[in-house]
């Protein structure tokens, strides 16, 4: 191999020892996911927004925005009718590998890789997010050997649309008790998908961190989609009326345990131009109200947002302004929260 093995890093049990979840915080993470949870077993009828930058990538910023976010979240319209989890995305898939790869690889986005710093780095912000704020946030499991690093805190993974295919994934996914969503592959197909949920759902056997082990089988495996990208690169969507019967239909001749549902507003299904997420988010409101099938297995939206508008290079250094994806700044992102509240009170 030409691997150069540079140090031996901290286990994840070490790193948990380093930065502990005190008894209070383990249990507003406790009291955060039974809301989550109940809103994927349909025994509640909250709406679900994971909503947050494409990638945290400092600190202050990010707790900022997620302070902002909380003073929305505890509007009374709000709160009656929504559970919101922050994304704090830790570490980011990258389509050539190219770019930044999160705060797990470069802790500040400046400075070169150094994945001793990027993983207390980011158990910090998660721990800092949820003592701060009494948010447990949602990331993206893009190396499932990480997530033991993250576990006692997260309240919402996902599985990225380049991830879902792989084996490795779907087993890690099948040992996790947080809902797990797995989004459709850039391609589209949503057979993928499915059969990611599928997987996650059932106990395996395998190994994982050096380990045989066994897990118990997730019943909270959900889809995410997330718009597509057809043969020759351009961006399709799929949270159209049609797009969701189509899953509808699927979901209903298949058996799967909790049938469920996050559209993601932003990536193909917007074309990366992030205020058409308003119109998106709407729309898909729209088609819950025409059809309860629909409004039964759409649990929620995935949003891409920050404090200011749109993205930026890393070199521009603007505070609050996304690194990667361009995302919906946060004026315009409250204004959407409470529409939301809105017409979901509505729907009732
Ligand atoms: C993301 O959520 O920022 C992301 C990278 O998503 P996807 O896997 O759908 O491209
Ligand atoms: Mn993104």
């Amino acid at each position: 191999m030409n691997i150069v093995f540079n140090r031996q890093l901290p286990t994840p049990q070490e790193i948990k020892n380093m930065y502990p979840v005190s008894e209070e915080l383990a249990k507003k993470k406790k009291a955060n996911d039974e809301a989550i949870q109940n809103i994927f077993k349909g025994e509640s009828n909250k709406f679900l927004l994971v909503i947050g930058p494409c990638s945290a990538d400092r600190e202050d910023a990010v707790i900022d925005y997620i302070k902002r976010l909380r003073t929305i979240a505890d509007e009374p319209l709000v709160k009656e009718n929504i559970v919101i989890v922050p994304r704090i995305y830790t570490n980011k898939p990258r389509t050539t590998g190219e770019g930044y790869k999160g705060m797990l690889h470069q802790p500040d986005p400046s400075q070169a890789p150094d994945m001793l710093k990027g993983i207390i780095g980011i158990r910090r912000l998660h721990l800092t997010a949820l003592s701060e704020t009494g948010f447990s946030c949602a990331d993206e499991m893009l190396y499932p050997e990480n997530h033991s690093y993250l576990s006692d805190l997260l309240s919402y993974v996902a599985v990225g649309a380049r991830s879902v295919e792989d084996q490795q994934h779907r087993l890690t996914a099948s040992g996790i008790d947080i809902p797990v969503g797995m989004k459709n592959p850039t391609s589209g197909d949503l057979s993928v998908m499915l059969n990611a949920i599928k997987a996650a759902e059932h106990s395996h056997t395998f190994i994982y961190r050096g380990f045989e082990a066994t897990t118990k089988g997730n019943p909270l495996a959900h889809a995410i989609l997330r718009g597509y990208v057809n043969h020759h690169g351009e961006s399709h969507e799929n949270y159209h009326y049609e797009n969701l019967s189509i899953l509808a239909n699927i979901y209903d001749t298949n058996h799967f345990i909790n049938p469920a549902v996050i559209v993601d507003c932003n990536h193909s299904n917007s074309g990366k131009k992030y205020l058409e997420q308003i119109r998106i988010a709407k729309e898909v409101l729209h088609s819950m109200t025409e059809n309860d099938t629909i409004k039964k297995l759409v649990k929620g939206l995935m949003i891409e947002s920050y404090i200011e508008d749109g993205n930026q290079k890393v070199e521009e250094g603007v505070y609050g302004k996304s690194i990667t994806d361009p995302c919906l700044g946060f004026e315009k992102s409250a204004e959407l929260i409470r529409e939301i509240a809105r017409i979901k009170s509505n729907m009732k």
